[in-house]
């Protein structure tokens, strides 16, 4: 098989690369471990940037996003008793989040796509120019101009970069997240984040009937310890909401909060692209958003590189790890500011609770969260022309 650009990895970065090379002309195609049924359904992130829904939209893939997604102007953060309101409309001059579940997304891009994908590989091996699969049982070779990796943090594109290339920096965290998708109806019209002596909880939503809800707990949790009954009883008491109502929990899991990114995005002809370069604790909402980012700019060196000017595609790593590292910082801060601090460390609880009540008071402070939270601004177009 012959393609301009090899795809590995058919999750928000590589679909969404995909649609974007392709409504450029350049030939690609997408190859997936998983099968189709499984990456439509897979539960994970589900608050989307504005500059994710805008460029959703140009594309064309947002039809169903915009009836079925939760439009938020603002995001709550509950402590100490009471319940503070960042007003999203107010400090970042009209800009929103959007409510949709990654699966939905995933579902969107794969029913519009044109390129073809290929579920269910296997043996993925990248050599330069050349990735060699299984599938259907035979072995295929896609000979490409460049490979994109974007097959998550678990994947084979960044494991197949010799050892010594890439620098990785990671700061792991104490604590991880168990969260739920519930019947239930949400408590609130937007998001709550809630610091707790007992630790963070956040409660979130994917539709009127069906919430995503979180709760701190330490790494290396087994869920086994968290029958329901304990998970609402958290719940419930560091959400400060005796009355949340609970369902039945239709998905489960614990991830880690992790801090991750390898530099540069790139090796030869292999490019780096979402969760494969880079993980983001889950507490400012931006693994997700920042695989679409990724893509657009990819997106845009490509559409340069068929243009005849290769120069672009030498910038494509030090352009992504400008927004890398500034959504690194935010996703690390709202981590820390909410998350709670060992309780040996009452310096570290004061700190906190200064810092939180200075973005509740302050509008500058806020307008820091507030422009962050919904998506600074993509640096370049995802088309070269
Ligand atoms: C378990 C988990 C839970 C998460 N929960 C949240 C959350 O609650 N909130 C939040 O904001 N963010 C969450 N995230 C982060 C967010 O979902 C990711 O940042 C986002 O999925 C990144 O998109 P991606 O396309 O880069 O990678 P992925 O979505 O990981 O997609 C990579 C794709 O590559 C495929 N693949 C892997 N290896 C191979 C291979 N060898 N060959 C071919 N294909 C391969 C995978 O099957 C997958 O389809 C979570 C992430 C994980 C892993």
């Amino acid at each position: 098989m012959r393609t301009q650009v090899c795809i590995i990895g058919a999750g928000p970065a590589g679909l969404t690369l995909a649609h974007l090379l392709h409504r450029q002309g350049i030939e690609c195609v997408v190859l997936e471990r998983r099968s189709r049924a499984h990456v439509e359904s897979r539960v994970r992130a589900g608050v989307l940037e504005q500059p994710t829904v805008d460029l959703f939209t140009e594309i064309g893939v947002a039809g169903r996003l915009h009836r079925e997604g939760m439009t938020h102007h603002g995001v709550n953060l509950r402590f100490g008793g009471e319940t503070h309101r960042i007003d999203f409309d107010a400090l970042t001059g009209g800009k929103a989040i959007t409510v949709y579940g990654q699966q939905e997304v995933v579902k969107d891009l794969l029913a519009a796509l044109a390129p073809p994908v290929l579920f269910e590989v296997s043996d993925v091996r990248v050599a330069d120019r050349r990735v060699t699969v299984v599938h259907d049982g035979a072995e295929t070779v896609v000979d490409c101009d460049v490979v994109a990796g974007c097959d998550g943090f678990h994947g084979v594109s960044r494991a197949s970069i010799p050892a010594g290339a890439l620098t990785a920096y990671e700061r792991t965290h104490p604590s991880a997240w168990l969260g739920i998708l519930a019947r239930t109806k949400p408590a609130a019209e937007e998001l709550i984040y809630a610091r707790h002596d007992d630790g963070f909880a956040l409660h979130s939503m994917r539709g009127p009937a069906l919430t995503r809800q979180y709760l701190q707990v330490p790494a290396g949790t087994d869920l086994a310890d968290w029958p329901d009954e304990r998970i609402w009883a958290a719940l419930r008491r560091r959400l400060d909401d005796p009355a949340l109502e609970d369902g039945e929990i239709v998905d489960r899991g614990v991830t880690d909060l992790r801090s991750h990114v390898v530099e540069p995005m790139r090796h030869g002809n292999l490019f780096l692209v979402g969760d494969a370069a880079h993980i983001v604790p889950a507490t400012g909402a931006k693994g997700l958003n920042l695989a679409v980012a990724d893509a657009v700019a990819l997106s845009y060196a490509l559409g340069a590189y068929y243009a005849g000017v290769p120069a672009e595609l030498d910038r494509y790593s030090a352009r992504c790890l400008d927004r890398v590292w500034r959504v690194q910082h935010f996703s690390w801060w709202m981590t820390s500011l909410l998350h709670t601090p060992d309780r040996a460390d009452p310096f570290a609880a004061r700190l906190q609770h200064a810092e939180l009540a200075q973005v509740v008071s302050s509008p500058a402070a806020a307008r820091v969260l507030a422009e962050n939270y919904v998506g600074l601004p993509h640096p370049v177009g995802w088309s070269w022309r």
